[in-house]
């Protein structure tokens, strides 16, 4: 083992209870002199009815104990901006300050959407922009920017699709799905009010064109694609499978939630499909994960475009821009507002600051996800070989005849100072590794990840029980992840309130 690439650090070691273990009764972050006026009674504005005097159980905690409590905690997790976070299919990728900065800007940051439209014209010029920006990017003709994430967009679209079948006399029964497909595609389907059928791919991760042949008849609404696929892959039969779906009055649905593999260098738009979504809090390096604001804009072909959801950005005369609330043939609102407008701010001014090199952050992408694959083939089994894109999927196979899967590599990956990868998805991979660089990472950072998981191969083959029972360095061992699905324990109660079932569950 070269010890020149191990990264694991020492934590600070302490480790932090909850903040209702530190209270204790009469504490506060500051205390003011005592009055020296009369003290007024409770607003007769209000009544005393409103007024709350205390809350039961509320930590009471000193200023410093609160600052110290909430860093600390901050410091237990992993963030892009303390080192490589190879989380496949959620791109991870940094997020450039000056994103930050232009979504704090004040006039940017203080709109808010029932201010009169009047005085939202430049925030409207701003999703104008993005909207023609996306167009663009994509090779589309129509776009909502309202979706709050990628599995909303997907919905949208599908509802698109729905509305513009319904109009022209039958919404029809099936949607085909390539088990290459992310798992919201299906959950989508279902929502939608369609019959999900899977479809198999073949050897190399591709879609079979004379199975689909036979699928596709008259009750089929569209096919819904992942591409690149969750393997990674290109799918390079995309025109053709356009026109098989067409020839039938089918549309074609684009999972585009992978665009930062494409961006810049071909368009889905002049590729045949008719609807897609975008993940701007991928794709477009606005900042996601533990549930927070996202965006996945919708983009359409022409015939889709008098359904999108309202309300519709309009140009009026003179330039003037406007949200209009009602459309006939809408499929109706599916945001609060307009959208996430400070994630859509974020994502437009990366997109600027690319300008024509958002085409480079495409291939830089791939080209890392190239990298780590050249030189990680052999040392982990590669089960599909065509070219990767912006991410490489390996399986656990070599690892296996010693006993160790890929939740234990992706748990020793924590010893040696990175964010784990994707492991078990997709499913058409038994025991994957996904693993996605992103353009974010140097080749010194991409070295020493391929340092780490080259070490951790050797220990898998010469000291298994290293890696089993990974991580060693991390302030909490290996969590019992089952427990916290079956019994999670959501609410904290004082020692003497607890079951037994969240004693024994709560703290480890
Ligand atoms: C992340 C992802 C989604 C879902 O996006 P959310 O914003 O998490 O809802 C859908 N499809 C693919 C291919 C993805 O990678």
């Amino acid at each position: 083992m070269n010890d020149n690439i191990k990264k694991a650090k020492r934590h600070v070691n302490q480790n932090e209870g909850l903040i209702f273990e530190k209270s204790s009764p009469g504490k506060r972050a500051f205390e003011l002199p005592p009055l020296d006026v009369p003290k007024a009674e409770p607003s007769n504005a209000l009544g005393a009815h409103h007024r709350r005097e205390g809350v039961e159980g509320f930590p009471e905690v000193s200023e410093i104990e609160v600052i110290r409590h909430f860093t600390r905690l901050s410091t237990w997790n992993h963030a892009i901006d303390l080192g490589m976070y190879p989380l496949g299919s959620c791109t991870m990728k940094y997020n450039p300050r000056v994103n930050e900065f232009v979504a704090r800007l004040e006039g940017i940051a203080t709109e808010h959407p029932y201010q009169p439209q009047e005085l939202s014209q430049g925030c409207l010029k701003i999703l104008r922009l993005l909207e023609k920006c996306l167009l663009e990017i994509t090779g589309m003709d129509a776009i909502t920017l309202q979706p709050a994430a990628g599995a909303q967009g997907e919905l949208t679209g599908l509802l698109l699709i729905r509305a513009y079948l319904q109009k022209q006399g039958n919404p029809r029964k099936r949607v085909l799905i390539p088990d290459s497909a992310h798992g919201t595609n299906p959950a989508t389907a279902v929502i939608a009010g369609y019959e999900v059928e899977n479809i198999k791919s073949n050897e190399h991760g591709q879609m079979d064109i004379e199975n689909l042949q036979k699928l596709v008849t008259e009750d089929v609404a569209a096919l819904m694609i992942t591409n690149p696929s969750t393997l990674g892959i290109y799918e390079q039969n995309l025109p053709e499978i356009a026109q098989i779906l067409h020839a039938k009055g089918a549309l074609l649905y684009m999972d585009g939630a992978n665009m930062n593999a494409l961006a810049g260098i071909t368009r889905p738009g002049d590729l045949g499909a008719d609807v897609m979504h975008l993940n701007l809090h991928k794709t477009f390096s606005t900042p996601h994960g533990g549930g927070g604001p996202g965006a996945g804009p919708v983009a359409m072909k022409k015939v889709l475009e008098r359904f999108r959801p309202v309300p519709i950005l309009v140009e009026k005369e003179g330039g003037r821009l406007a949200l209009e609330p009602v459309r006939p043939d809408s499929i109706g609102r599916v945001k609060a507002f307009s959208s996430n407008f400070g994630v859509l701010v974020r994502a437009l001014a990366y997109i600027l600051a690319y300008g024509p090199g958002v085409r480079q952050a495409t291939e830089d992408a791939v080209l890392n996800a190239n990298y780590i694959r050249r030189h990680l083939e052999g040392v982990y089994d590669l089960p599909y070989s065509l070219p990767s894109m912006h991410e490489v999927v390996f399986s656990d196979a070599l690892q296996k005849k010693n006993g160790v899967n890929t939740m234990d590599i992706a748990k020793r990956l924590i010893d040696y100072g990175f964010h784990p990868y994707t492991t078990a998805f997709p499913l058409i991979v038994p025991g994957a590794l996904m693993i996605e660089p992103t353009e974010s990472e140097s080749r010194e950072e991409c070295d020493l990840f391929i340092g780490a998981m080259k070490a951790i191969a050797d220990e898998a083959a010469r000291q298994p029980e290293i890696v089993k029972t990974a991580p060693h360095t991390t302030r909490v061992r290996r969590l019992d992840e089952v427990g916290a699905a079956r019994k999670p324990v959501l609410r904290w109660k004082p020692a003497a309130q607890r079951s037994t079932a969240q004693t024994s569950g709560a703290r480890d």
